[in-house]
């Protein structure tokens, strides 16, 4: 099945129910007016010369056009290739070149940043680049150009696409180095938006609130496309997270769920005005990207309602999901594990050096193998192979645990480890001490170059504002409490870290400085 195929069948079933409230415009469409709107698109977009396999990027904030144009461009076999917001000029060339962009549908512009300007400075070193349409300029023109394609012409391209054909190009965060291009196919994420839906339990009477990002695959998959796939409603509060905006969005859409990375909840709870809003209606929801303090995950559970929340790790060359938490699990698996395999996903935990399964409790690479794997970075089979073996699996990584009853615990990441003297060091594990030390606001582990063990662990560490810890108290702070070999030798103060746009921070970026400084 296309993503096309199935929303018409969503559609034919739930045409009269909302399908889309867009509260910033001003704007709801119920599964038939958001299905007119999609056909009008897509054949504006095909008068304007966009054919099936043509590169179409997105450059906007959450809007309602966007959620248009993902299914238009899906309906004519373009892949859309999600722009990041937050990007600059630097990162919009790359991306556009980088996937041979040929139209960019672009926002005029996003918080203090004029996309135009942008735009202009870098499209002569965009050869690819054919065409750019201003949504806020040119959104009636192009459903307007529809009356120049006929149901016959749309319907022969729409009739010739493949459930596995590529449908969209989505960048990962940058967290380990420069983006990655995972192309992903209607087969992918569909089947990943669908079966996170039959996780949530969702049916036409859900209404969902997406704070999250489009551009990510957290919104646009797990949002937008669940949705579509059991006939809920898709409520975007605001272009942008903005906590009130939820809370107000919550309790006058009568929402029944809420995405978020954990961060989002936290500024949500502790929003001043938190207490005013009636979030009743809230059963389940979605945290991801992050792990969950436990806390956090409590006040979701009883203060937000969210009885049924579940926690979801994934990443971008899996379309995005692999392990859900289930929606009555125990609080101590929602907190400590990201859930179990997706349905017919599997997922093994190799030893990273022999490839053989370790037992159950013992950390080692996690590998996922099923229809939400990529079909490869685009345009680049050397990374595809790589990353995907010749058996199928996507080798992810991610450091992981699995328990006895199949859960998931995400340990860190196979790059960060640190080997000091053929010990094995996991930051995280020592980040997590030394958040407990009073006076630490936030504290990243690295393994820097050391010509006795190879390898030594290293601590960039931000105070509490006020506070003049040393190394050396800090050192005194862990020994006793960590194994000796786990204290870390070098310490650094500062105020941020290197970070992505998505708000992860870069550990090979502090690996290099860290280097260049102690040579
Ligand atoms: P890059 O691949 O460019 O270095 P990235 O891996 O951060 O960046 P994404 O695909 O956006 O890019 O993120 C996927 C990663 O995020 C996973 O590999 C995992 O490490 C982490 N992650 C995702 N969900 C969770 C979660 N629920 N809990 C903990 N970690 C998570
Ligand atoms: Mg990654």
């Amino acid at each position: 099945e296309t993503i096309g195929t199935n929303l018409r069948r969503t559609v034919e079933q739930f045409g009269e129910r909302d399908a889309l409230v867009v509260r910033h415009q001003n704007f709801r469409a119920t599964y038939c007016e958001l299905w007119e709107l999609v056909e009008r698109a897509a054949r504006g977009l095909i008068s304007r010369g966009v054919k099936t396999g043509d590169r179409m990027g997105i450059w906007a904030p959450n809007r309602f056009e966007w959620v248009v144009l993902q299914y238009a461009t899906a309906r004519i076999g373009a892949i859309l290739v999600n722009i990041n917001p937050a990007y600059k000029a630097i990162e919009l060339e790359y991306a556009l070149n980088k996937s041979g962009v040929a139209l960019l549908c672009l926002a005029r512009g996003f918080r203090q940043t004029d996309y135009l300007a942008i735009l202009s400075e870098v499209r002569d070193r965009c050869p690819a680049l054919r065409a750019a349409l201003v949504i806020d300029n040119d959104w009636n023109a192009l459903l307007a150009d529809a009356d120049s394609v006929s149901e016959e012409q749309f319907a022969g391209v729409e009739g010739k696409l493949q459930f596995d054909d590529p449908v969209n190009i989505q960048y990962t965060s940058g967290t380990t180095g420069f983006p990655k291009g995972a192309t992903l196919s209607h087969h992918n994420i569909l089947n990943n938006a669908f079966f996170t839906a039959e996780g949530l339990g969702y049916t036409e009477r859900d209404r969902v609130c997406v704070p999250v990002p489009f551009y990510h695959c957290f919104g646009m998959v797990l949002g937008n496309l669940a949705c579509t796939t059991h006939g809920a409603c898709i409520v975007v509060p605001a272009e942008s997270f903005d906590p009130l905006a939820v809370l107000e969005t919550v309790q006058q859409e009568r929402c029944t769920s809420l995405y978020g990375v954990p961060t989002m909840f936290i500024a949500e709870l502790n929003h001043p005005r938190f207490g005013e809003f009636d979030l009743s209606s809230l059963r389940t929801g979605i945290t991801a990207g992050a792990p969950c303090p436990i806390e956090v995950m409590k006040q979701i559970q009883t203060r937000m309602h969210m009885r049924e929340i579940t926690n979801v790790c994934g990443m971008t060359e899996t379309s995005p999901a692999s392990t859900q938490t289930g929606r009555d699990d125990p609080l101590e698996k929602r907190v400590a594990t990201v859930g179990r395999p997706f349905p017919h996903a599997e997922i093994k935990i190799i030893d990273p050096v022999t490839g053989a399964i370790v037992p159950r409790g013992v950390p080692g690479e996690q590998c996922t193998r099923g229809y939400m794997v990529m079909l490869g970075y685009w345009e680049d089979p050397d990374a595809t192979a790589r990353a995907i073996d010749s058996t199928g699996w996507m080798h992810t990584g991610d450091l992981a645990i699995m328990d006895d009853e199949g859960y998931v615990s995400i340990v860190g990441r196979l790059k960060d480890v640190i080997i000091r003297g053929g010990e094995n060091v996991y930051p995280r594990e020592v980040e997590e001490f030394l958040h407990t030390i009073p006076g630490v606001a936030e504290a990243q582990v690295i393994g820097v170059p050391c010509p006795k063990y190879g390898e030594e662990v290293m601590a960039w560490v931000r105070l509490r504002v006020g506070e003049t810890l040393t190394g050396d108290d800090l050192f005194a702070a862990c020994h006793g409490r960590i194994a000796t070999y786990k204290i870390p030798r070098h310490w650094k103060f500062v105020d941020t870290f290197p970070m992505t746009v998505t708000g992860k921070v870069q550990k090979f970026r502090m690996r290099e400085l860290a280097t260049a400084e102690l040579r």
